[in-house]
């Protein structure tokens, strides 16, 4: 049977156009090569570009359309000079984390050979983790976005920091559910709970409820680790994790952490799940600085596609698109071992279209 799944395309702003076709291309090539789906790519105009020429952030009937696709692929949003009339960047892409409860942030920190790697110690070639950041509560819960702030005149400020019983779970069993599979291609099989439990009660409930979902999963390793740590940790042996669970703000933090070991934006791949669909886009934004130059590393959205080819098929039963992921994986991991990568963002020659074209030509000589 040849199913047919949409997904809802916004490219956004900047080099998240460029990057978007990118991904796209590639995704099309590894669909060719298994077979057994087809997608379909229908467009959402949105971005800080369209509000500029419409006064509106996303089309109309965008954010429904987004929520009846099988899963939203993006782009980057957002352009410095343009922005809501209160003063902050257009994004309508959170909107839509909060409409989906799109709760399990999930980061990949992967070292590959010749790829960028910043620690001298030479384990550092065997970083593969993921920081699954929960979020949509934590401290983002009171976001200026939000506007759960609790402002006393011009003489004090509270924000909460709010975890929830129900979305902790999900967020847990997520997790071990994320180790299992990463176990069955070879990972480490080990959930690690970054938290602050030594001091704040949210964090200690954070860490009961871990420790409620764990045993579900006798296969898994588990481990613990306070936050500060934990920073020290993915410094001193990054190679020795492999799922990290986290509220929101650290997770915002100890990304971008982890994700600086081993290469720039251009690598940094990112999914955003909820109970019903899930938003895939590479962590970096617009790039406004290198738009229309060739130069962005089209990785981290070709990665991202692959998550969502994952993600697909796990979600609907369908062996193919996981395999066509895999496949994804596959090629940039062999176009860096092979030294055949080297994109202009790590002073390489190889632009946008050099780097995508690299993965498409792999995947079809696998
Ligand atoms: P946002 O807040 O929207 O995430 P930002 O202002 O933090 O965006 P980015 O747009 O991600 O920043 O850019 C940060 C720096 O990283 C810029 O110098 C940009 O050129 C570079 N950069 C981002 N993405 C890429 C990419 N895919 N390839 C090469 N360089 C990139």
């Amino acid at each position: 049977m040849n199913s047919r799944l949409h997904i809802a395309v916004i490219e956004g702003d900047g080099i998240g156009v460029d990057v978007t076709q990118a991904a796209i291309a590639v995704i099309e090539e590894a669909t060719k090569q298994v077979g057994g789906f087809s997608l379909s790519f229908d467009p959402i105009a949105a971005g800080a570009g369209y509000y500029r020429e419409t006064g509106v952030d996303i089309e109309p009937g965008g954010e429904e359309a987004c929520g009846k696709a099988d899963a939203i692929l993006l782009g980057a949003i957002g352009l410095p000079d343009t922005r809501y009339p209160n003063g902050t960047e257009i994004s309508p892409h959170l909107r839509l984390r909060e409409r989906y409860q799109l709760y399990a942030g999930i980061r990949p920190v992967k070292a590959y050979p010749n790829g960028i790697q910043k620690l001298v110690d030479p384990r550092a070639a065997n970083i593969d983790l993921i920081i699954l950041r929960e979020s949509t509560e934590g401290l983002f819960y009171s976001a200026a976005v939000h506007d759960r702030s609790i402002v006393v005149e011009d003489v004090e400020v509270s924000d909460i920091l709010k975890i929830t019983r129900a979305t902790t779970e999900k967020l847990h069993n997520f997790a071990f559910k994320l180790a299992e599979k990463r176990k069955q291609r070879g990972g480490k099989g080990l959930v690690t709970c970054v938290d602050k439990a030594n001091v704040f009660k949210s964090m200690a409930f954070f860490r009961k409820i871990y420790d409620e979902i764990s045993p579900a999963y006798p296969d898994i390793k588990t481990g613990y680790n306070y936050v500060d740590a934990q920073a020290l940790d993915l410094i001193r042996k990054p190679w020795e994790f492999d799922v990290l669970v986290m509220e929101n703000m650290f997770g915002d933090i100890l990304s971008d952490l982890a994700g600086g070991l081993v290469g720039g934006m251009g690598m940094a791949s990112c999914a955003e799940i909820g109970d019903e669909t899930g938003l895939f886009q590479p962590a970096h934004g617009s790039a406004p600085d290198i738009i229309g130059m060739d130069a962005a590393n089209p990785l981290a959205a070709i990665l991202s596609g692959a998550l969502m080819l994952d993600y697909l098929g796990e979600k609907l039963g369908i062996n193919a698109l996981c395999v066509a992921g895999e496949r994804i994986d596959q090629a940039v991991e062999k176009g860096f071992a092979e030294n055949q990568i080297h994109p202009k963002e790590f002073g390489g020659d190889m632009g946008t279209k050099a780097v995508t074209n690299t993965v498409i030509d792999t995947i079809r000589d696998m």
